[in-house]
């Protein structure tokens, strides 16, 4: 093991090899520790919206397409009514599993000469550097990337004071050919189901509520539209459940210590954000470290979660509430516009102050409906 290093990153999730990738471009030196073994997996929506691929390849990365399967656009469901989105300007998002995700992001991190070190739990951090297990490396820089239950951030003081209300997610897959090649929110009276085709033989299927009881086959019981779907396909993979919701941090850096990733706060996962929003810190993160000041930082992480933490807001307005989510549904339906500025404004195509504009007219559809 290395003993000092330019910076060390806690957690070789999604948001910490983008860190190292990040920061290796600069030319830092870097040492990545994950506590499980590649290829990590994790419950996960696991699509990837065309911002988010954006963001993937400003790291130099590209999803294998023959392991990954393509989106168009968002499909919301609510009992007999559907109505669809498509991206603007025939932007896709790519879907893949995890292990896939991570595997490529691993090899990358590899190639541009990160030190990696998996099976390696981080126990402490101090002014003396990063206590792995008996060892002590010392770095310039600690990067937080130990996801939503952060240790990191607990040991820095930059915990949030508030408990946010958090969902209870799990999440499968079922070998089934893809029905769609949109990704699909079916609302439900105590849940919302997401269905995302990861290959041309495998979806994707994850359930959120916030009764901590529900089991993802409660929520096809709710959904049979996308029960019927998946009739007769196989369930390939176990249940694996998380938690989700909005966490907001008042601070995401403290003295050389910073925050990347679900560590640094969260969206719902409704948003399909998560991933995109922690390449991008990544890539803003790496160019603080750089700049040897880490105060720009809160400003930057802060605009960058600001709009799928509004979307957030708005789309779970509809979570638990089956007469809202008709009507809109029904608004969307005879306003197509309205719900294909809305993703344009989820995929950061459209200015934020649009939201304003726009929710009132989604408000006011819903009024006169
Ligand atoms: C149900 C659900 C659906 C979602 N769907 C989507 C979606 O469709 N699209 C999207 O973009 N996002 C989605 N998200 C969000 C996305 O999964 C997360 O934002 C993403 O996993 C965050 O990555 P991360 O690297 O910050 O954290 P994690 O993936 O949690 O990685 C943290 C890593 O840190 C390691 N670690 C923790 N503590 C230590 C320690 N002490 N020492 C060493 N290692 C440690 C862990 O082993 C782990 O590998 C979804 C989330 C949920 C719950």
């Amino acid at each position: 093991m290395v003993n000092s290093t330019d910076v060390f990153v806690v957690g070789g999730g999604p948001a910490g090899l983008a860190m190292a990738i990040a920061a290796r471009q600069r030319g830092l030196h870097v040492a990545v520790a994950d506590s499980r073994r590649p290829p990590i997996d994790k419950a996960c929506g696991e699509g990837l919206m065309p911002d988010g691929l954006a963001a993937l390849e400003r790291l130099g990365l590209q999803l294998p397409l023959a392991e990954a399967y393509p989106f168009r656009g968002i499909r919301f469901l609510s009992r007999e009514l559907s109505t669809d989105a498509l991206f603007p300007a025939s932007g896709f998002g790519l879907a893949a599993r995890r292990t896939v995700l991570h595997r490529v992001m691993t090899e990358r991190a590899a190639q541009v000469g990160t030190e990696l070190l998996w099976g390696a739990a981080v126990t402490g951090i101090g002014a003396d550097g990063v206590h792995v297990g008996k060892d002590v490396v010392r770095a310039r820089w600690i990067i937080g990337a130990d996801g939503s239950n952060s240790r990191v951030r607990r040991w820095a003081g930059l915990e949030a004071s508030y408990r946010p209300r958090l969902r209870y997610a799990f999440r499968r897959h079922y070998r089934v050919a893809p029905w769609t090649d949109l990704m699909e929110v079916h609302w439900g009276e105590r849940c919302q189901g997401y269905a995302t085709a990861v290959s041309d033989e495998q979806v994707c299927v994850a359930m959120a509520s916030h009764d901590p009881s529900f089991r993802l086959e409660d929520g096809l019981k709710e959904l049979p539209w996308l029960s019927a779907q998946l009739q007769e396909a196989e369930a390939v993979t176990t249940e694996r459940g998380a938690v989700t919701g909005n966490r907001r941090l008042k601070r995401v850096w403290r003295a050389n210590v910073a925050l990347i990733g679900d560590a640094a706060g969260t969206v719902d996962a409704i948003t399909g954000e998560g991933l995109g929003l922690a390449f991008s810190q990544a890539v803003a993160l790496a160019g603080c470290i750089e700049a040897g000041d880490l105060s720009p930082y809160q400003k930057i992480h802060d605009r960058l979660a600001l709009r799928p933490l509004l979307m957030a807001r708005l789309m779970l307005t509809l979570n638990g509430r089956p007469r809202l989510q008709h009507r809109t549904l029904q608004v969307f339906r005879t306003r197509p516009e309205l719900f294909r500025r809305l993703l344009a404004l989820h995929v950061g195509a459209l200015p934020p102050r649009d939201l304003v504009w726009d929710g009132l007219t989604l408000g006011w559809g819903l009024i006169s409906a």
